[in-house]
């Protein structure tokens, strides 16, 4: 029998936040954003049940090849281009969209022939990838030279700091995007990350590009997803599978850095970091069974942890444990371990099984 450690993935909640995400960009429309996996929920799985969306966006090549293998035909953006002159003509026959963001890509496109539809990134402030505001007369000149200019469906620009509502970066972001666009209105415009959908009169111009949110993740600083409206779309579940009693004294796994104070009645749950559960989630992170909140105790291990099972004492071996879905956000876990929901998401390892619903 297989460990009955697993992912359950609801896809119901999916759709559900994906029509969130697309009532809140409106006009504007809304790509998935399914790379890294669909956020470790599965990208064939995730991009089939979101068959609705007019777009997807990925990071890279294969990721889009992935959403193709799984029988989707809707147009696909690479959201970091490509990265050799040979994957513009596969652009070209699978019908991918990249985004081009540098001169070594345009170069890719004077050497070859193909002119796939295409995206120009444009560095309003973020500084990872685009062409400065400044450039762009001469990167469309080039373009023009090129034959390349009937491809271009438009710009893209990504935000630094949307998830913090305390931040003018978004509105300097923003102003600078619509100032370097100006010359060219006949072209679209893509810019909102999951964050960018909550911000009161934000402007999402034609197409936003909503990741996270889909999967039930807050994009916000100090939110979860609940009190967002979205609803969680993995449920990380393992089982109980040795209970005992400690004395006030004894500890608890590697480097005994959990002492009990009292007589303890606690449990081990078979996951761990090798599943991809943050070891850096210490003593106090919650979890849940039965629907009831419990807390870890100790150190993560790599196959197991250690949960106190004061609170629950109909708790048997072989009762399912929660570690994040419905009872407990990710983003309260992500806070604990001291990162993000998304990093968590992404992190869970192929030793779980994911199930759909
Ligand atoms: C990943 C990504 C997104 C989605 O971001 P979320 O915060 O997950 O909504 C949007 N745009 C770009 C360019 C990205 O790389």
């Amino acid at each position: 029998m297989p460990r009955p450690t697993l992912a359950r993935i609801d896809l119901e909640a999916l759709r559900h936040n994906y029509r969130q995400a697309s009532e809140r960009a409106a006009p504007a429309l809304a790509m998935a954003v399914v790379k890294a996996d669909g956020y470790g929920h599965g990208i064939a799985q995730v991009a089939q049940a979101l068959s609705d969306a007019p777009k997807y966006a990925v990071a890279c090549l294969e990721e889009a090849l992935a959403i193709r293998a799984a029988g989707l035909l809707q147009p696909v953006v690479l959201l970091q281009g490509v990265h050799s002159a040979g994957d513009l003509d596969l652009c070209l026959q699978r019908g991918f969209e990249p985004v081009l963001h540098g001169h070594q890509q345009l170069d890719w496109l004077e050497q070859g022939e193909a002119r796939p539809t295409f995206w120009l990134k444009v560095n309003t402030g973020m500084n990872r990838l685009g062409f400065h505001p400044d450039e762009l007369a001469d990167v469309m000149a080039r373009l023009d030279r090129l034959g390349a200019r009937p491809g271009l469906l438009g710009f893209v620009t990504h935000f630094a700091c949307a998830d913090d509502n305390d931040s003018a970066m978004t509105e300097e972001q923003t102003a600078c995007f619509v100032e370097a666009t100006a010359p060219w209105p006949e072209l679209m415009k893509s810019v909102g990350n999951s964050a960018a959908h909550f911000i009161p009169g934000q402007p999402l111009f034609d197409w936003s590009r909503p990741g996270i949110m889909l999967y039930g993740g807050s994009p916000l600083l100090g939110k979860i997803g609940p009190e967002l409206g979205l609803k969680p779309v993995m449920s990380l579940q393992a089982p109980l599978m040795s209970v005992r009693t400690i004395e006030a004294g004894e500890s608890v796994g590697y480097g005994a850095g959990f002492v009990a104070d009292r007589r303890l009645r606690m449990g081990m749950v078979a996951i761990g970091y090798g599943d991809g559960y943050p070891r850096h989630a210490g003593t106090d992170t919650p979890a849940a069974i039965n629907g009831r909140r419990i807390r870890l105790i100790g150190r993560v291990s790599m196959d197991m942890l250690a949960v106190d099972l004061s609170n629950v004492p109909d708790a048997r071996e072989g009762d399912v444990v929660e570690l994040w879905g419905e009872t407990v956000a990710v983003d309260e876990v992500a806070r604990c371990a001291g990162t993000i929901g998304y990093e968590l998401l992404t992190g869970i390892t192929a030793r779980v099984p994911r199930e759909y619903r």
